[in-house]
């Protein structure tokens, strides 16, 4: 990646290429390519391939075929995820080397059920992993070479509060190990976790600040472990507000009518759709 003069916005647009992309898309995207334009800063694809399960090619060329049409320009050439893997590979070492991870051979049952209900806190997304669960702190671990079978996990600082201030959504914190737990960086497919993929790229990128949906502000308290575990500075967060649909209900891959694709074809245009994501949203 080309270095860029210290204090230069660095910002990125990362979709998943597992559907098409929809309105709630745009909008981030639009609030991301503004807050690069608005700085005369640079903006990034990144396209976060790594599920392979859910992956298909077709969907990478509808998305760069989308925000072509919506108008969006980013440095070239884009960057993919799958072709990242001794990057995520050198991370999980360095953090394997200093014992911030400890491999878990429990299925997502048996942490559902030792976990109980879901602490309703800030990262109330997943349940907390048992602490039990965890072979004790500084317990010899197992060698890397495992981890083609077995699943590896962050171990949180229980306790500790982690804070951001928000660009939109404000001041944020989380208690780990009560509003989250040790969460997976690496599966035992064989794949970096997003979380892991994600905060090692925004930091090898250069990013100096993430655009994304507000369902991701539970996602920056572990990714703001992971950069500190690497020893790397965080970048600011801006958290947009979700999209809903008519029926007030978050806008998903499966909302075909509303898929930029089913827009283009019923005669939108993007100007359109920004005028209203501009009235929408007071502050891009
Ligand atoms: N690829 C992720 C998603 O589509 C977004 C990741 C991010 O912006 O950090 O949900």
């Amino acid at each position: 990646m080309a270095k860029s003069p210290p204090g230069l916005y660095r910002g990125r647009l990362a979709p998943s290429p597992t559907g098409l992309l929809h309105l709630g898309h745009a909008r981030t995207f639009w609030v991301a390519a503004e807050r690069a334009r608005r700085a005369g800063g640079k903006l990034y694809l990144r396209n976060d391939d790594l599920d392979a399960v859910r992956f298909r090619l077709d969907y990478v060329d509808a998305m760069i075929e989308d925000l072509r049409w919506l108008g969006f320009q980013w440095e070239e050439p884009m960057v993919s995820q799958s072709g990242r893997r001794p990057l995520y590979r050198a991370a999980l070492e360095k953090l394997h080397a200093a014992g911030f991870i400890f491999p878990c051979t429990r299925s997502r049952r048996d942490v559902a059920e030792a976990a109980g209900a879901p602490h309703e806190g800030a990262g109330a997304d997943e349940p907390v992993y048992p602490p039990q669960f965890r072979p004790p702190a500084g317990a010899p671990l197992s060698p890397l070479e495992a981890i083609i079978s077995i699943n590896w996990r962050f171990r949180v600082p229980d306790g500790e509060t982690l804070a951001f201030v928000d660009k939109h959504a404000g001041p944020q914190s989380a208690v780990a190990g009560r509003d989250f737990g040790d969460f997976l960086v690496w599966r035992k497919d064989d794949v970096p976790s997003y979380q892991l993929a994600c905060a090692v790229d925004d930091a090898a990128m250069g990013i100096t600040e993430v655009v994304r949906g507000a369902d991701l502000i539970k996602s920056t308290f572990r990714q703001l472990l992971l950069l500190r575990a690497l020893g790397h500075a965080a970048p600011d967060y801006f958290h947009c507000p979700l999209v809903n649909d008519a029926s007030g209900q978050r806008l998903a891959k499966r909302h075909d009518a509303l898929s930029l694709r089913a827009l283009r074809e019923q005669g939108r245009r993007p100007e359109e759709l920004f005028a209203e994501f501009a009235a929408g949203l007071s502050k891009p």
